[in-house]
């Protein structure tokens, strides 16, 4: 999984340096959505157990929790970070600087050093009313965390960072399934011809009973930490069990706040297929259909990329390495984009692989 994680790393970043990413400018348009930033040291601990869990997500990022409160769902203000929870400000440090470490397993004693990263911040991001498709979005009331390296060439390379899932009630809400209100194309989660579609589906269980939430979620912060130690900057959509935001609001927050935008998911077949991206259907009015029409080709430069380099590592690939499936996230998406499935419920998904 390590192979995988790094070619995801070096993929993301031609995208990057290829698609004349603007998004400066838009983070700072957005300010008001950018709470309390914080600066920290992060020391990322290679030896430490295994990432993804709670403990870990906790200790790297304190700010966020989320409201398991449903009635929020509804409520139509402006998603600030201050829908959150009361109580978590505490943790917060109120914008003080500190340091947040991974926690070390057990002290095992020095198999690499740690990557200490000074001057990190830390942000909540929500969405805002004037966030372009902000509107299409049923569940927002969540927040991601945007983590700005100060590294001098990579930190203002922004990856977002989204493991899939892990919307509670995501599966009893309906989005529009794109901007124009056109039919979707293909079949997915939901089938072609259908306008609405659930607006974050629960994802598979692999045959141990673990859920694909569960595993995307280890992965998205095992990528994360990699992100960061190599002086990227990213975007959290989620970094616990759930987060209030539907795929159009991940995709959103991902549009205004990063330069390319990776969902980790793990398809539900059980032939262990191999690994890859979901590309945009060649149908000519879906391709050109905005954002679509000005994303699509950049977002297959980087589900491409992604895919020829973990071939090149010896992970199994799906043949051709990418499936046409009409995605709520690439519909909405401005930004290279892709939904990435990195195996299937046959596929080893074993702590020691993530790591
Ligand atoms: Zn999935």
């Amino acid at each position: 999984m390590k192979k995988i994680i790094r070619m995801i790393i070096s993929s993301a970043m031609v995208t990057c340096l290829l698609c004349s990413c603007t998004k400066d400018n838009a983070a700072v348009d957005n300010e008001a959505a950018e709470e309390k930033p914080r600066e920290v040291t992060l020391i990322l601990d290679p030896n430490a157990g295994a990432a993804g869990t709670e403990e870990n997500a906790e200790q790297v990022k304190p700010e966020e929790s989320q409201p398991d409160d449903e009635s929020g769902e509804t409520a139509e203000g402006d998603g600030n970070a201050s829908d959150s929870p009361e109580g978590t400000a505490a943790e917060d440090g109120d914008g003080d600087e500190g340091t947040v470490s991974e926690p070390s397993a057990e002290a095992d004693s020095g198999e690499s050093e740690a990557t200490v990263i000074d001057g990190l911040t830390v942000s909540t991001v929500s969405l805002t009313d004037s966030m372009t498709y902000a509107s299409f979005s049923a569940i927002r009331t969540g927040s991601a965390t945007l983590y700005k390296n100060p590294d001098p060439a990579r930190g203002k390379y922004v990856v977002c960072v989204n493991a899939g899932h892990g919307t509670s009630g995501g599966q009893s809400v309906k989005t529009q399934c794109h901007p124009d209100g056109s039919p979707k194309v293909t079949g997915g989660t939901t089938g072609a011809g259908a306008t609405t579609a659930v607006a974050v589906s629960s994802g598979m269980t692999f045959g141990d009973g673990k859920s694909e939430a569960s595993v995307t979620l280890a992965q998205a912060l095992i990528l994360k930490e990699m992100l960061l130690s190599k002086g990227y900057s990213v975007l959290m959509i989620r970094e616990t069990d759930d987060v209030q935001l539907d795929n159009v609001a991940r995709t959103v927050l991902a549009n205004e706040y990063a330069d390319c935008h990776i969902a980790l998911h793990w398809d539900s077949s059980e032939s262990d297929k191999g690994a890859f991206y979901c590309s945009v259907p060649d149908v000519a009015s879906y391709r050109a259909m905005e954002p679509v029409a000005s994303t699509w080709q950049k977002s297959h430069a980087l589900g491409d990329s992604i895919i020829a380099g973990l071939k090149g590592q010896g992970i199994k690939i799906m043949s051709g390495g990418s499936m046409a499936i009409d995605l709520t996230q690439t519909s909405y998406s401005s930004i290279p984009s892709i939904d990435l499935e990195l195996g299937d419920k046959a596929s080893d998904h074993s702590e020691r692989r993530l790591r």
